[in-house]
């Protein structure tokens, strides 16, 4: 009796569900609808301020301000604030009593990338060229970025305060920058034996950036010079103004739909600006709450969370004591202590997806899968879930009652087979905190290259799923 066979083992056994299986026109047009406007997000937000600068723009459209302009909380009140440029947290105020917790996700918007470094520009006499030196930012495989465009983009401060913003190398007539790799006829001794990890060296990601002299016959440095007048005649600023910048080279043009299928997205900086636009999404759709929502974009978390921009940072108190400050319900260090340990959060970050031809490194049961919804992930760490945070089986039971009640589709994931890596997220810090976390967000594959995958039908599960969390109640 085949049939009685397989109920039974519906009913005993588990396995995730792909979320394209099964689903009607209307429903896919749903998930590529709302992957139209994260494409428009991603392409447009390729830096931590880009990123608060249009989430900004976002949450004003959807009846949100700035904290510092309301005197007073209430239910259904929308507000966010914006810490340094490149940090922010919004909230939607719910009926209860902020002491007794709020329902956070959090997610961080800086992504790796190439920064230029304070003395950045040189002439190389050899090869007739000037060239942009460079450190790279976060956890690069260094050969994926060469001999691809870049583009400019990040904010000049002069001496005087002024701020100028770059941003080169994204309209279709607007020159791109290059890291050029060697020729494979002669890099077999120079780089035929490298090991991976240096087959591109740190002190080898230098930019070309052109080749025309000035014309004056006094100068040394010709090509450089050249570059320099160019860059004052447009923006007024001299080479010592670089000290005192920040400008991150990242691949340039739009997200891209992958396959014929079109199921997937590339994009440069799905991790994490994946988590940080369906979070916002989710929150922005919010009536008003029985738990008061909150939503917190995180930099600095590719580089360990650290500064004042950072998980480990004090801005999520500091916002904290903003609501209970504008509220009725006390504003003590001891309020914001009752409100921290009573609250719950996700810590939104991507997950490595199954890639098809390096499955050696899963373990295929406990692997992510694109386009099987959204991945929950216990632990995080290495060698031992070693510096990870670890949540407890009482909260992931109530998120899977939550997910499962709206037919959400997710899927239990480690980072690969257990002595094979690790990593961690914004988790651990906001653990420290006293608040119950869980990792969850969409998988990824290529996560830190230039042009990183996601399917479409995560992207959308996520957003449902950080939407059924912001309205559920736990405690
Ligand atoms: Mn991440
Ligand atoms: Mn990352």
């Amino acid at each position: 009796m085949p049939e009685e066979k397989s109920n039974l083992e519906e009913k005993l056994a588990f396995s995730p569900k792909p979320v394209w299986e099964g689903l009607d026109k209307e429903k896919v047009g749903i998930i590529n609808s709302f992957n139209e406007d994260y494409r428009k997000f991603i392409s447009d937000s390729k830096t931590e301020r880009a990123c608060v600068t249009n989430a900004k723009k976002v949450l004003e459209d959807n009846a949100f301000v700035d904290i510092s302009e309301v005197k007073e909380l209430k239910p259904g009140s929308r507000i966010f604030k914006i810490n340094k440029n490149k940090n922010m947290a919004f909230a939607v105020i719910g009926r209860e009593d902020l002491r007794k917790g709020c329902n956070i996700l959090a997610s961080h918007i800086d992504s790796p990338r190439l920064d230029l470094k304070a003395r950045t520009i040189y002439e190389d006499g050899d090869a007739m060229m000037a060239v942009l030196k460079t450190h790279y930012y976060g956890g690069i495989k260094k050969y994926q970025w060469v001999n691809t465009p870049l583009a400019i983009h990040g904010k000049i401060v002069k001496e005087n305060g002024e701020s100028i913003d770059l941003c080169i190398g994204e309209n279709s007539d607007d020159p791109v920058f290059i890291i050029s790799d060697l020729l494979p006829h002669l890099s077999k001794k120079q780089q035929g034996d490298r090991k991976m990890r240096d087959v591109i060296k740190g002190e080898e990601l230098n930019v070309l950036m052109g080749g025309i002299p000035i014309d004056d016959e006094d100068v040394k440095e010709k090509i450089k010079l050249n570059i320099l007048n160019i860059l004052n005649e447009k923006y007024g600023i001299i080479e010592e103004d670089f000290v005192s910048a920040e400008i991150e080279l990242v691949p340039s043009g739009p997200a891209r739909d992958v396959g014929l299928d079109r199921s997937m997205l590339g994009a440069y900086g799905h991790d994490d600006r994946v988590c940080a636009y369906t979070s916002m999404m989710a929150s922005v759709e919010m009536e008003t709450p029985s738990r008061t929502s909150v939503v917190i974009l995180y930099d600095k978390e590719e580089i360990g969370s650290v500064g004042n921009t950072g998980a480990s940072s004090l801005f999520l108190e500091s916002f904290m004591s903003d609501l209970l400050d504008k509220t009725d319900d006390g504003c003590g260090v001891k309020d914001i202590q009752n409100m921290m340990e009573s609250s719950m959060a996700i810590s939104g970050d991507v997950s490595p997806g199954v890639n098809p031809s390096f499955k050696g490194v899963h373990e295929m049961m406990n692997a992510a899968k694109l386009g099987c919804g959204i991945v929950i992930t216990k632990f995080t760490g290495a060698g031992g879930k070693f510096s990870g945070n670890d949540a407890p089986a009482e909260y992931i039971a109530f998120l899977r009652k939550i997910f499962n009640e709206k037919d959400i589709r997710w899927q239990p994931c480690e980072l690969g087979k257990v002595d094979e890596g690790g990593g961690g997220t914004v988790a651990r810090f906001i653990a420290n905190k006293n608040v119950e976390i869980i990792d969850a967000g969409p998988p990824v594959l290529g996560m830190h290259s230039p042009f990183e995958i996601v399917s479409k039908a995560d992207v959308y599960e996520t957003y449902k799923a950080y939407k059924a969390f912001l309205e559920s109640k736990w405690i």
